[in-house]
């Protein structure tokens, strides 16, 4: 402290800008040295999001976006996570939430089916032991 006080100087109020709410930047620490930049964009139907991790740069699907769109921030480095909820404003009748709401019954339909299996595993071990399955 030098003891200058700066009780009375005003703030300086940052205003976003009009591209500055349609584009958010943010950064993400992943598996690599430097942080991930991911740019979500809004769209006039939607919005889009980039990232350049290699999933991200091969036009795949990868959870550094996926994690700010559900509001997991552990890895955000960018110390703009308020900027969250503003992103996830742009999902309602996106065509992400379509495909994602498809991907999620999907996964569920998958683990369904994985607990069959495994049930069916167990009953061909029962006959194979018992000659019965009841
Ligand atoms: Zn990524």
């Amino acid at each position: 402290m030098n003891g200058k006080s700066d009780v009375n100087t005003p703030k300086k109020l940052h205003l976003l800008t009009e591209s500055e709410m349609n584009e958010i930047m943010f950064h993400v620490q992943g598996s690599s040295d430097e942080p991930y930049e991911v740019v979500f964009r809004r769209q006039p139907v939607g919005f889009t999001a980039s990232c350049t991790c290699v999933a991200g740069a091969n036009g795949q699907s990868c959870k550094h976006r996926i994690n700010l769109i559900l509001g997991v921030t552990t890895d955000v480095v960018s110390g703009n996570i308020s900027a969250i909820p503003l992103i996830q404003s742009w999902v309602s009748g996106s065509a992400y939430e379509t495909a994602a709401a498809q991907l999620f019954q999907a996964e569920q339909e998958f683990e369904q089916v994985k607990k069959r299996v495994a049930q069916s595993r167990k009953l061909v071990g029962l006959a194979l032991r018992s000659g019965d399955i009841t």
